[in-house]
């Protein structure tokens, strides 16, 4: 991949301001060209940190949300991870950078055929992708050390906890509204162990364990 442009550099730096300690992660969002997963016509914001539009009405997550989510898997390098809500790419391919294997999952095709394009083109070989309804999870490849939903659910979507291994963490926006309450959860023995991380606000997780399409 090509070296951090001067904009880049200054979004790692933000980022390391806003509390990201990981330096994996840090590591991993300075590696990974987001300039190349946006639309042409936002590519000078590229390295803003904001959420952007992507086509079919969705959005690149913000480098800000990106980074938290991953910190927040504790990633060390030989973990199976699923992601649900492939979008533009981008969050695949910081968890690919960071893992062992990635199985990612998005409901609308058009995405997921971009973004396997894209990814194949940078050179990532680790990526298994998917289209169909993520709030079931991905049964085939479970369980999982950690699971990341990039889309908001109303509630924890129970197939995705028991695809988790114990101990694995899931880590998901919920809440009935916006802000939603970004959550780690944990498979612990006992039952889930919840944290709440902060406020924010994604696209609602559409789907047999979300929201009815209608509600899009
Ligand atoms: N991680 C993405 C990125 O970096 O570009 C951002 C994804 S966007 C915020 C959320 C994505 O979740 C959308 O592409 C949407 O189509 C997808 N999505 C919503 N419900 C889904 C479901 N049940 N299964 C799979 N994907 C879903």
């Amino acid at each position: 991949m090509m070296a951090a442009s001067n904009d880049h550099l200054r979004l790692i730096a933000k980022l390391a301001e806003r509390g990201i300690t990981d330096s994996r992660v840090l590591q991993a969002m300075a590696e990974v060209p987001r300039d190349r997963f946006v639309p042409a016509e936002c590519r000078n914001q590229a390295f803003d940190d904001r959420a952007l539009p992507i086509e079919a009405g969705q959005t690149i997550s913000q480098p800000y949300m990106v980074a938290l989510m991953t910190q927040e898997l504790r990633l060390s390098g030989n973990e199976s991870v699923l992601e649900i809500g492939t979008g533009s790419g981008y969050q695949t391919a910081i968890l690919a950078r960071l893992c062992r294997q990635v199985t990612t999952v998005e409901r609308i095709a058009e995405l997921s055929e971009q973004a396997q394009l894209l990814l194949a083109e940078l050179g990532f070989v680790n990526i298994d992708f998917h289209v169909g309804d993520g709030s079931l999870g991905w049964a085939a490849n479970a369980p999982y050390d950690g699971i990341i939903v990039t889309a908001g659910a109303p509630e924890m979507p129970l197939d995705l906890y028991e695809q988790l291994r114990f101990d694995g963490r899931l880590v998901i926006p919920i809440g009935t509204g916006r802000p939603q309450i970004l959550q780690t959860i944990v498979r612990d023995e006992q039952g889930p162990r919840v944290t709440d991380v902060c406020e924010c606000s994604f696209v609602p997780l559409v789907g047999e364990g979300g929201w009815p399409a209608d509600d899009e």
